[in-house]
């Protein structure tokens, strides 16, 4: 199964960018450099309160700005990294990143906490939480104001590991998500065990909503779901209002989605910030270039 995901990887990359295998190896070899030479940036989107219409928190996404290739989003280099040993370099990489810009934020008074992605292999290395736990304490950051995103699909393997591990995070303070719930197959007998604080409602649940009445019954049920079990649920890749407006209606915590805001650069998500009066209405300068 693991053979059969980094086939679709390949396929999705080669489409992507029509590249031949020296080119590929060029990019495990930019990888590198890129780590080094602070070619990859963040961009941010929001994910706002349906209660009280205001923006709680930012999750960071990766982009690598190549120098010859451009912006590749994540999905192209990430599994990348994760093959070749350098997963763990650019995660600490974007971690340093997001903790800065979350100061940055704090001392200019925009109260956002933020979202960073972690990648299955993180889980795996020992190092991994003195490192997180270290770069919030050196910067005097409250650990409740970083979450951690990880796939459903983690818990589907090495669950033991992975589970042992996100319970020092929880311990420490961290608030813990599943992302992309619905896509990977974890019992409800794992998801009880998982010391996490939030479900994030996989996009191809959501994206097409208020016109599909399976998804609105899964919708409808890992919400109940999620308050049954005490946990704040999340719903990504809203793109219309009727969307919002159904995921308010049925309770519904937070909401993520290109409707509300792409993901954009740091100026240009404190302008959106500064400008919108309602998430709804406004909408965010259209600079993701991937998007
Ligand atoms: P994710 O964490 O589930 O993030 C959501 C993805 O859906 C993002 O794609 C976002 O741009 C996109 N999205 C948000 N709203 C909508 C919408 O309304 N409609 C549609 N169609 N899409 C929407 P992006 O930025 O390309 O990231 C893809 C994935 O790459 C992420 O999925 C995450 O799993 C991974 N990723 C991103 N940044 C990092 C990182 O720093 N580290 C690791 N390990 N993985 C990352
Ligand atoms: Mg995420
Ligand atoms: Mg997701
Ligand atoms: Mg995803």
């Amino acid at each position: 199964h693991h053979a059969r995901k980094v086939n679709q990887h390949a396929q999705v990359y080669h489409d992507a960018l029509q590249v031949n295998s020296v080119e590929r190896l060029n990019l495990i070899n930019d990888l590198k450099t890129a780590i080094a030479e602070q070619q990859l940036v963040l961009f941010y989107q929001p994910k706002v309160s349906l209660n009280s219409k205001k923006v709680t928190h930012v999750e960071a996404l990766v982009r690598w700005q190549h120098p010859t290739l451009g912006m590749l989003p994540p999905d192209e280099f990430i599994y990348i990294a994760e093959q070749t040993g350098q997963i763990d370099a650019l995660t600490q990489c974007v971690f340093l990143m997001a903790v800065e810009q979350f100061t940055r934020w704090r001392d200019n008074n925009i109260h956002v906490n933020v979202a960073v992605n972690i990648s299955a292999e993180n889980l795996k290395n020992p190092d991994f939480f003195s490192f997180v736990s270290n770069t919030v304490d050196n910067h005097n950051v409250a650990p409740h104001c970083i979450t951690l995103e990880v796939t459903e699909s983690v818990f589907v393997e090495d669950t033991e590991q992975a589970i042992a591990l996100l319970l020092k995070f929880k311990q420490k303070g961290f608030k813990l998500s599943i992302d992309d719930y619905g896509t990977g197959y974890s019992s409800l007998a794992q998801l009880k065990q998982l010391p996490v604080h939030e479900l994030k409602i996989d996009k191809s649940f959501v994206h097409n909503l208020t016109k599909s009445e399976d998804d609105q019954i899964i919708v409808r049920s890992t919400i109940e779901l999620a308050h049954n079990m005490g946990l704040c649920v999340v719903a990504e890749g809203i793109e219309d209002l009727p969307s919002l407006q159904w995921l308010t209606q049925h309770g519904c915590d937070l909401a993520q989605g290109f409707y509300i805001s792409r993901p954009v650069p740091a100026q240009s998500f404190e302008a959106w910030l500064c400008s919108t009066s309602d998430y709804g209405r406004a909408s965010a300068p259209s600079d993701d270039v991937m998007s």
